[in-house]
């Protein structure tokens, strides 16, 4: 028999326990009664005096991982896309063979048709006379030649500097202002014949590695168009990869040297580089051999 609440009081009142089925709880209901349990009993009382809000409460960031499920949390994160640095400008050989000496230096400053120019001090030109009759093709500027602007000033440039000089040759004779002019510049420097020096590569690589293909292949037209300009008798290609460059051959310094290559109409006399000759004393009777080979054929006493 199903009792009410009326007759259950009236027995408890009387001391009769009376046996009542539990009511099963849904656990929503549950939820809400334990909020509620822990929360205060509402009473009748005068309106709270409620604290002073801060005007400005502290905001905690919201860490968005720690609200995220478990594995969620663990799941790999994809890493943003590497930004694609815009492609390098290439070098136009055709413009540049047709440029003058300003426009060249200028074309040369602004360069930055390989990754060279990200380390730069500064480009490296070129130094001696427009006008010269010999030429000499080095490698790439090092880092005094980087903070200088000028090719072949460290050990290796005092080096080369002698080796000319003992065949009459300056990198001051003829470097006048008027150089610019299409007529020879008058000499300079006492009786010492012009060279121009220039390198095949424009930038300093860095911390002075081998020059890669690519950046040659950049910087070429470059020096084309110098030679172009200066119109050499003789070109003195100094080390593997000025006469690689010029010569489009991979065969060792060794195996080239003693004969006249031609690079654009202009004779080519391969020789070892002045770094080189620094380590090892041995090679610089060949160099000097070199020096002779490319004298006679400067002067026309040898044929090409
Ligand atoms: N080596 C080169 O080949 N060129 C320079 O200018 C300096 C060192």
């Amino acid at each position: 028999m199903l009792l009410d609440d009326r007759q259950r009081a009236m027995l408890a009142e009387m001391g009769v326990r009376v046996w009542a089925p539990k009511v099963v709880q849904q656990p929503a209901q549950a939820e809400a009664d334990a909020v509620r349990a822990v929360e205060p009993t509402p009473v009748a009382s005068p309106a709270p005096v409620r604290a002073p809000i801060p005007e400005q409460q502290p905001t905690r960031p919201i860490r968005q991982e720690s609200a995220a499920p478990p594995q969620a949390r663990q799941a790999p994160t994809t890493p943003p896309a590497p930004a694609t640095p815009p492609p390098r400008p290439s070098v136009s050989s055709e413009g540049i063979e047709r440029m003058d000496w300003p426009q060249l230096e200028a074309t040369v400053a602004a360069c930055r048709a390989c990754g060279l120019c990200e380390g730069r001090t500064q480009t490296v030109f070129g130094v001696g006379s427009q006008h010269a009759e010999w030429m000499v093709v080095g490698e790439a500027p090092g880092e005094n030649e980087d903070r200088q602007g000028e090719p072949f000033v460290g050990q290796a440039g005092k080096l080369l500097d002698n080796m000319l000089a003992a065949i009459n040759l300056s990198r001051q004779a003829g470097n006048s202002s008027d150089d610019l002019s299409d007529k020879p510049a008058p000499k300079q420097g006492g009786s010492k014949e012009s060279v121009y020096i220039a390198n095949v590569l424009k930038c300093r690589p860095p911390g002075n590695r081998n020059p890669q293909p690519e950046e040659i292949a950049q910087c070429e037209p470059y020096l084309r168009r110098q030679v172009a300009l200066v119109r050499p008798k003789i070109i003195l290609a100094m080390g593997r990869f000025a006469v690689h460059s010029l010569l489009q051959s991979s065969e060792p310094i060794g195996r080239l040297r003693g004969r006249v290559h031609q690079y654009q109409g202009v004779p080519v006399i391969v020789t070892y580089h002045p770094a080189y000759l620094l380590r090892s004393l041995s090679e610089k009777a060949k160099a000097w051999e070199d020096l002779s080979l490319a004298l006679e054929v400067a002067q026309g006493s040898v044929v090409e």
